[in-house]
């Protein structure tokens, strides 16, 4: 099969290895769509990487036993490689699992766990269907476009009554604005690249300030009443933006973490939360129980799904997808293994 590597700064190519091999219930995926994430920062960063992408949506090609899937369904690729065993992974929460097995000790090569390629592996218990009547385009968008703000919306309990901040509107971010749409909610966003608050606004942001701006704190009091905000969801994963969060949310608000980050935030616990009263939650993706109230999402949101993806690339074209994921003048962008 083909597969999409890094081989350097700014340089991506093919590359042709064996074919992966379905094994008791892990099937074999035959990938259709393959979405992109942060696997631009390796390319930017000249980080040399052979196995790309954790989001995929594709038809069962093959089973070595009777599992939960057979060849031909329609499915999307759940992340990770959980063990399917523990407290966690019963619960759902397989996203957190405390025992993850070794892909390769388990199927003998490394091949087959990536999305940026023609085929994958995949327990067969992390493979929803795809309803009927969405495309695999669409259906991808359950993993990190809608995946992470589903989760952390799901925590706050975000509804019609809510005014939502969110900061940092890149592919997850404008997720953000989908969901919070669907749900009801008013959104206001803060984000400082020009195309990607355009395409927040087409989203439904009812407004997108500038974090650079000093007095972006003030705006979201004035567009609230002087309240605040009740919901504030975090997509940049920069401590200036966490801060801006706590900052801004209400007394009795809530605050979401989706966004990576290595450095410190300085929470002080009296004001922020035991005076304010804030609850604070780290979400990385969304309970399984909720796959089908994600489908539900993606269901009934499909005319506004086309304007959360922004291009598609035949996988031959990996060099232009990564330098297009690199610009930021983009929403989600989709990678087409076969073509
Ligand atoms: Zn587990
Ligand atoms: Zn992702």
């Amino acid at each position: 099969m083909k597969k999409a590597v890094i081989l350097g700064e700014r340089r991506a190519g093919l590359a042709e290895v064996p074919d992966p091999q379905p094994k008791e219930d892990w099937a074999l995926v035959r990938v259709l769509v393959a979405p992109m994430c942060t696997e631009y920062k390796m390319f930017v960063g000249g980080h040399r990487a052979e196995f790309l992408g954790h989001e995929a949506a594709g038809e069962v090609a093959a089973v070595a036993q009777p599992c939960r899937v057979k060849p031909g369904d329609r499915v999307v690729v759940m992340p990770q490689y959980p063990c399917g065993t523990c407290p966690l992974c019963l619960a759902g929460e397989y996203i957190h699992c405390e025992n993850c097995p070794d892909f390769a000790g388990f199927t003998g090569s490394s091949e087959g766990s990536a999305t940026y390629a023609q085929y994958l592996l995949k327990p067969s218990w992390l493979l929803p269907r795809v309803p009927d009547g969405v495309s695999y385009e669409h259906a991808s968008l359950a993993c990190c476009a809608l995946g992470p703000a589903f989760g952390a919306f799901d925590l706050m309990g975000v509804d019609a009554f809510d005014t939502v901040l969110i900061t940092g509107l890149g592919p997850v971010g404008l997720g953000g604005v989908v969901n919070a749409r669907y749900r009801g909610a008013c959104v206001i966003g803060v984000e400082s690249h020009p195309w990607r608050v355009e395409r927040a606004k087409e989203l439904g942001a009812a407004a997108v300030l500038d974090p650079n701006d000093p007095d972006c704190l003030r705006q979201i009091r004035d567009l609230t009443g002087g309240r605040g905000v009740d919901k504030a969801l975090d997509c940049s994963g920069v401590p200036a933006a966490h801060r801006l969060c706590i900052d801004a949310a209400r007394r009795k608000g809530h605050v979401a973490f989706v966004g990576e980050c290595g450095d410190e935030t300085r929470i002080r616990v009296s004001p922020d939360m035991i005076r304010k009263g804030l609850t604070l939650h780290g979400s990385w993706h969304y309970n399984l129980a909720l796959v089908p109230a994600v489908m539900k999402v993606i269901v009934e949101s499909q005319a506004v799904l086309d304007r959360l993806i922004s291009h598609v690339f035949p996988m031959s074209r990996i060099q232009e997808a990564f330098e297009t994921s690199a610009s930021h003048d983009c929403a989600k962008i989709l990678l087409k293994p076969w073509e």
